[in-house]
């Protein structure tokens, strides 16, 4: 089967990561327990950011947040890793930048997930990845992003999205963390 899957926030936990280094280079000790109750996807405001503040901070520091030591979330790696040895294929689509293309795909493979090169797409805006996800034709395409996954709902891919503080609103059905893969494959069956 071919699987779909985004990559910050689905299968990286990057938003926690990056609030960590905030904490860090602002000198604030703002809790995690601020942090998963956030009701968006940016992080800015704890920190007493506007907006535009907020995504400045985010563009300065976002070698930091890509590139250091982001952890995948618990069990993504192994799942990717034995989808793949199971013989199915796995498909990343990100909206990172062009330029971040090449070393995220290094970062990805040097922290375990199986990548080809084929299979990796990336640079396109959140409401373009339904082209590529449409080209693909995935079995499967996993995100965090509720916006994203209802761009697909007239697709043949069925969608499941990463449960997230800002997500659980949204009635879908929802990966809360990534199983081992014979459960995976039986909630797919579902
Ligand atoms: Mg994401």
């Amino acid at each position: 089967m071919r699987f779909g899957f985004d990559i910050d926030d689905t299968l990286i936990n990057l938003r926690e990561h990056a609030f960590h280094i905030y904490n860090k280079k602002l000198g604030k000790e703002i809790g995690l327990e601020v942090f998963k109750e956030l009701k968006r996807v940016e992080i800015h405001e704890p920190f007493g950011m506007t907006a535009e503040e907020g995504s400045q901070m985010w563009k300065n520091t976002l070698e930091d947040i890509y590139y250091t030591d982001c952890p995948a979330f618990p069990g993504a790696v192994e799942l990717l890793q034995e989808l793949e040895r199971q013989g199915h294929e796995i498909y990343y689509i990100t909206a990172r930048y062009q330029e971040h293309g090449e070393r995220t795909k290094k970062w990805l493979l040097e922290h375990g997930f199986p990548v080809h090169d084929d299979r990796f797409f990336w640079g396109m805006k959140d409401h373009e990845k339904v082209n590529t996800i449409k080209q693909l034709h995935l079995d499967f395409y996993f995100d965090d992003k509720p916006e994203i996954l209802e761009t697909l709902t007239d697709q043949k891919v069925k969608v499941f999205l990463k449960d997230q503080s800002y997500n659980r609103h949204v009635k879908m059905p929802r990966i809360v963390s990534w199983p081992k893969y014979k459960d995976f494959i039986r909630e797919l069956a579902d």
